[in-house]
């Protein structure tokens, strides 16, 4: 089906919800010291550890950008630019407003109404598949990645560990000859302790749909997140329940939403999900 794109019309969303288990140690910290470590693990206001959704997103979505970069478009079907390509789609945005900002101050105030039209249009044309899904300086993304928060571990402790770093030189980046540093993670429980995942997608695109199956198929198979990636920390990867990875919840199409809608039914329905072949 032809999804017109952008924000504007809500034709159909898709909820995803699974466990993420964690397969090492997962480090992700505060920022702030405690009177215990260096780095304790962030938490919320009641002091539950928990991923945010932002460190998620970021790790999926520079995965994603490496693969694709290095599969190319004719492969894949996708794709993706690099910040360091000079037509990257930062580049192109950046110019793009540029030439924006002299036309609004030329327009008349009337035709000030197409801005958002005239962004979409850009947007549509000139990024890649990646930035379209995940957003960028011009566009909003249509992919929502919630802060993931435990499961599976009700009245029970969340395990944790305060280990042993070296200081780093920030110039140098070696080893702080004497400087001592910790840092608090959280330690794999099997079967047991996993994250919460919730990600929603808003009208979704066929392409949108081929790189929903990249980013289900990486959290099935082991994604790293938070620090100390390269020593293998911040394995997490989607745990099986009842023979299913995932669940997927939501509409298809504006006429089923509004027919739940005026018949006061629920508006998300369980949505036969296919992952098929990616492109
Ligand atoms: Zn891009």
């Amino acid at each position: 089906m032809n999804i017109p794109f952008g924000h504007q019309q809500l034709h159909n969303r898709y909820c995803f919800e699974g466990e993420l288990e964690l397969v090492t140690a997962l480090r992700i910290s505060s920022g702030n010291a405690s009177d215990e470590t260096d780095a304790p693990f962030i938490r919320t206001f009641d002091k539950t550890p928990y991923i945010p959704g932002s460190s998620l997103r970021g790790a999926i979505r520079s995965e994603v950008e490496r693969i694709l970069a290095s599969v190319g478009k004719a492969t894949a079907g996708l794709q993706s630019c690099t910040l360091f390509e000079k037509d990257c789609c930062a580049e192109k945005a950046r110019k793009f407003l540029h030439e924006f900002d002299k036309d609004e101050r030329n327009q008349d105030i009337h035709e000030k109404n197409t801005k958002n039209e005239r962004i979409a249009a850009f947007a549509e044309k000139e990024l890649c598949d990646v930035c379209k899904l995940f957003g960028s300086t011009v566009y909003a993304s249509r992919l929502t990645i919630e802060d993931a928060l435990p499961v599976g571990m009700e009245g029970k402790e969340i395990p944790t560990h305060v280990r042993d770093g070296v200081g780093i030189d920030r110039d140098t980046g070696a080893a702080k000859d004497g400087a001592k540093f910790d840092y608090e993670v959280i330690e794999p429980v099997k079967n047991s302790l996993a994250f919460l995942l919730k990600m929603k997608a808003e009208n979704v695109t066929d392409n949108d749909k081929k790189l929903l199956n990249l980013i289900l198929s990486l959290l099935k198979h082991g994604l790293h997140v938070g620090g100390k990636r390269a020593g293998g920390l911040g394995e997490i990867k989607l745990r099986e329940v009842a023979k299913k990875f995932y669940k997927v919840t939501g509409f298809e199409d504006p006429n089923s939403l509004w027919a739940a809608i005026t018949r006061g039914k629920e508006i998300h329905n369980s949505i036969e999900w296919k992952e098929g072949v990616l492109c």
